[in-house]
């Protein structure tokens, strides 16, 4: 029946085989919805077969197939499916069907989009009607237009001509037919077709929108003139992205938004502070002027600085926070993405409906860097998903100097790394700032229905050069005669506002001349301000609390055991791995105190007592849930369905949430979403875990930029701990050491806190510490690998119900300190061998002392366990990374501070290399054996 049905549609049909993909997207189309499609479509695929009154859907390879055969044998009967409604019946209705599939796949390739008309574009002969067999002479002919959107069936061909170039060659060029999903480009379509791309917008809307540009160009223009040659990194040229901002902030709103995240880098950036954020114009003046607020530690420049505020929308105030950055491209992005994360999930938002992170990029950059690329691949991932960003470029067509496309990159558009994830992208005149609200409207619309990013490419040009400063000439002669010669925004929306009678000029001068007496008097300029009241979270408690804060971190032996069962019980009839079934049960035989518990089971432990006490665990890195060293097993799989289970998350009702995720294999934009999610939310133990300590190299811009230095430039606090497996078990160059020593170079101001727990209670105190605490500050961690396994690196239940984290360990055996020759200090696994070649040597004039906290130093706490050394004068520092590396240069005075006057301090430890660790197993045996000898050698 199948067979008959297909031949009678194409006896019937005036396709041929070549227009296969057109049929199948209105047959895709059909199948969605059989009223999307025209009636004449809808009559052909009625005729598809049903059976038993079921619609049975004809195998679209089916479909397919018969287009393949139809196309071998040449073109179909000219009998229009048309005719119903009188449009041609003959094969020019073909043609015509393709000419709008073109508009709709390149179009944007013929769109107006550079307002300085430099860009160069390729003839596109898909655009053109004799491509198609089509001329001026069908114009007045009438053909069915499919599914273009356009409000009827049939037009005149040169009607339909004149609307396909509006709609796809105007100001606005539309790349979404690399979408896969039909929903999604018939919804685009239907967005941008029905309006033919060019949306009425009423008196208010223009006179707002003009209201912005002025703004935007009004404050440059104060900056330039009071401030001269004063780096500014003027907006001007992109001056659209003002009324666009306030658009989406405003139609974000009037969705149902409460907050807004925009991250963006130097450009424009103090305009957007001043004409968005409602920042005081004279707290900028004074900045300019060399004034800065005493809170901020050792601050940043201006043109760096975030800022909050409220925003009033037709649905009410909305909270906005543009992210502080570095000038580290791009960077900001996953941070922002971590930032509105937080802001999710304490509103318990899955969809991101209520909070909208907005993304601002440089042409260049956006193309050159690679953290935009894993922003991307992050964007609908569990653990990283926002509900999808809103991505604007500001496409001034030029990186500091660098204009020419084949040195900037190898791709037509700055965008095309959006296509990774079928983005839509809209490329826009930044001089038709009508259309660039419409394109913004439509973005946010897109985001919000498909839960997805988006990309408008705002295409503009750079008044000036990188910054005032610049003599941009020197470099782009010909762009910048013609920028010299192009009108500002304002004046060519005022132009046209004035021509159409929309206003008059005298308004149009009255609103310049009140935008510039507002900024003489130094007052908010933006109407739609409002106070800070909308964000969710109090920052005070954690305010001014400094690491030695203390803190009540005991915890009941009962309580333990109770949390112990829990984490150790699993639902009836899951299958566990019989490997982790074997852990499992020793897991229980530690809570039942038949034996010490490892480190797997104390960090797990600790992660109960936290989630049990109500506050939030989230935790990602490569292999959190099992562990790179099959330690945790956090999440457990079921051998029989794959199904998972997380005993953290089943503690009890009304617990913390707990969250565990395996990451994407990235580190950089990783760290950075870490970071902007815990300087978001102060009350979650927001962990990121390296697969190895060295993969850290790979965040390292973050580390330098956000994590060691954000609280003293800006005042923004972060508690996130990080992970980093460390130690040298001859496992060669890159997986031994997590480079100790940058973290300990890059400490000051206590920054940050260094650690290097050896015990499962240290690392149980310690994470339990790091929250329990007020203060909020990073927390490096050289995490440890064979000691997840080490016999001796075991604790009992009353050591980790003692509550304390100890940043100095005294020795353990019993020596007598009289006896005591030689003071070792030590951190780390080194500690292990050091202990186990001592009593293997059954000496007992070597004390050997654990510093696990090396940044803050502990300076009390290490005079207090070196009391009993007092007459000791031979100290050593024993490491396992070379010289040049891990704790020795950096922390060297600290060490020379901790022991009594006249007593000498010696090196133990790897020579100094240029690489973290020798690459064979044998020569690090012999150096390994050679520096714990050399530690304890006192003759
Ligand atoms: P936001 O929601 O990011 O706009 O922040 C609102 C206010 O909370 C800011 O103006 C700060 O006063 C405070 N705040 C936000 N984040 C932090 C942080 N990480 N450290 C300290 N204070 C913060």
């Amino acid at each position: 029946m199948l067979e008959s049905v297909m031949k009678a549609w194409w006896d019937s049909s005036h396709m041929a085989g070549g227009n296969a993909a057109y049929v199948e997207e209105v047959y895709e189309a059909y199948l969605d919805d059989p009223q999307s499609v025209s009636d004449e479509w809808r009559t052909i695929f009625d005729r598809l077969p049903k059976v038993e009154g079921v619609e049975l859907e004809a195998k679209h390879s089916d479909i397919r197939q018969q287009f393949r055969e139809q196309a071998k044998l040449g073109p179909m009967g000219r009998v229009s499916a048309a005719g119903a409604t009188g449009a041609a019946t003959d094969d020019r209705q073909v043609k015509v069907l393709q000419l709008i599939n073109a508009y709709r796949f390149r179009g944007h390739q013929n769109a107006n989009l550079d307002p300085l008309g430099l860009w160069k574009q390729d003839r596109v002969r898909d655009l053109e009607l004799a491509h198609h067999e089509l001329s001026e002479s069908d114009f007045d002919t009438v053909f069915n237009v499919g599914s273009y959107k356009v409000g009827k069936d049939s037009m005149p061909l040169g009607e339909l001509f004149k609307s396909l170039n509006q709609t796809y060659c105007g100001s606005v060029g539309a790349e979404y037919m690399h979408i896969t999903d039909t929903e999604q480009k018939r919804w685009i379509q239907q967005r941008f077709e029905s309006v033919q791309a060019k949306p009425e917008f009423d008196r208010d809307a223009k006179i707002n929108i003009l209201k912005g540009l002025i703004a935007a160009d009004g404050m440059e223009k104060y900056l330039g003139s009071k401030f001269p040659g004063a780096k500014r990194f003027s907006l001007e040229g992109g001056d659209a992205l003002i009324p666009m901002l306030k658009n989406l902030i405003s139609h974000a709103g009037e969705k149902g938004a409460k907050e807004v995240v925009v991250g963006m880098a130097h450009r424009g950036r103090l305009n957007v502070l001043v004409n968005v954020l409602g920042k005081n114009p004279s707290v900028l003046f004074d900045e300019f002027s060399g004034k800065h607020d005493e809170s901020l530690g050792s601050g940043d420049v201006k043109y760096h600085m975030g800022y909050s505020s409220d925003y009033a929308t037709p649905g009410g105030n909305v909270h906005l926070a543009l992210a502080f950055n570095p000038s580290h491209l791009e960077i900001v992005n996953p941070v922002v993405m971590g930032s509105v994360r937080a802001r999710m999930d304490r509103r318990g938002c899955e969809d991101g409906s209520t909070v909208l992170p907005i993304t601002i990029h440089g042409d260049s950059a956006i193309a050159g860097q690679g953290v935009v690329q894993e922003t991307f691949n992050m964007s609908q991932t569990r653990a990283f998903q926002t509900g999808g960003t809103v991505r604007i470029v500001i496409n001034n067509q030029v990186g500091f100097t660098t204009s020419k496309l084949d040195d900037t990159r190898s791709t037509p558009y700055c965008t095309d790394i959006a296509k990774m994830v079928q983005a839509p992208i809209f490329h826009v005149n930044a001089d038709d700032p009508e259309a660039v609200v419409f394109v913004t409207k439509l973005a946010l619309d897109y985001r919000n229905t498909f839960k997805r990013d988006v990309v408008i490419d705002l295409v503009c040009y750079r008044r000036h050069g990188h910054n005032e400063a610049d003599e941009p000439s020197a470099t782009q002669p010909l762009m910048y005669k013609k920028v010299k010669k192009h009108p500002v925004p304002r004046q060519i929306y005022a132009d046209q506002l004035t021509a159409e009678g929309t206003i008059d000029k005298h308004e149009v001068e009255k609103l310049v001349s009140d935008y510039r007496s507002a900024l003489d008097h130094g007052a908010c300029v933006v109407d739609e301000w409002r106070p800070m009241t909308e964000h969710s979270v109090d920052w005070s408690p954690y305010l001014g609390h400094d690491w030695n804060t203390p803190y009540k971190g005991e915890i009941g032996l009962d309580k333990l055991k109770e949390l112990g069962d829990r984490i150790c019980t699993i639902p009836e009839g899951f299958e566990l791995n019989s490997r982790v079934a074997k852990l499992y049960k020793d897991r229980r035989a530690m809570i039942d105190g038949e034996r010490k518990l490892d480190w797997g089971m104390a960090e797990t432990l600790a992660y109960a007592t936290i989630v049990d006490d109500g506050s939030r665990i989230r935790m990602t890195g490569q292999d959190s849930g099992r562990g790179t060293f099959f330690h945790r097993h956090a999440v457990l799989h079921n051998q029989a369905d794959a199904e998972t289970y997380m005993p953290l998350q089943n503690i009890r009702e009304g617990q913390g949430p707990m969250e565990i995720y395996d990451s994407v294999l990235s580190e950089e934009a990783v760290v950075a979403f870490e970071y902007g999610y815990s300087t978001a939310e102060p009350d979650c133990l927001t962990i990121w875990e390296a697969q190895f300590g060295d993969f850290t190299n790979g965040a390292q811009v973050v580390i330098d930029q956000f994590l060691s230095s954000g609280e003293q430039k800006w005042g923004r606090l972060c508690g996130l701990t990080m992970l980093l497996p460390h130690g040298y078990e001859g496992q060669g160059p890159e997986h031994s050491s997590a480079r100790l020593e940058r973290f300990l170079q890059m400490s000051a101001d206590h920054n940050w806190q260094v650690c290097v727990p050896s015990t499962p209670a240290q690392v149980f105190n310690m994470l339990r510490r790091q929250m329990l605490r007020p203060m909020r500050r990073p927390l490096i961690v050289m995490s440890p690998k064979s000691l997840l396994r080490h016999a001796q690196a075991t604790s009992s239940l009353e050591e980790l119900a003692e509550g304390q984290f100890h940043n100095v360990i005294a020795e353990i055996d019993d020596l007598d300190p009289k006896k005591v020759k030689r003071v070792v200090m030590c951190s780390g696994k080194v500690y292990y061998d050091l202990l186990d070649q001592r009593r293997k040597n059954e000496q007992d004039d070597v004390a050997i002392i654990r510093i696990e906290q090396l940044y803050p130093f502990p300076h009390d706490e290490i005079a207090e366990v070196l009391e009993p050394y007092k007459h000791v004068t031979d100290f050593v520092w024993c490491q396992e990374e070379p010289q040049n590396q891990g704790a020795w240069y950096c922390s060297q005075h600290h060490f020379y501070a901790a022991i009594p006057d006249g007593a000498k301090l010696t090196y133990t430890g790897r020579p100094a290399s240029a690489s973290p660790a020798v690459g064979y197993v044998s020569v690090h045996n012999i150096q390994q054996k050679a520096l714990v000898e050399d530690a304890l050698a006192t003759k």
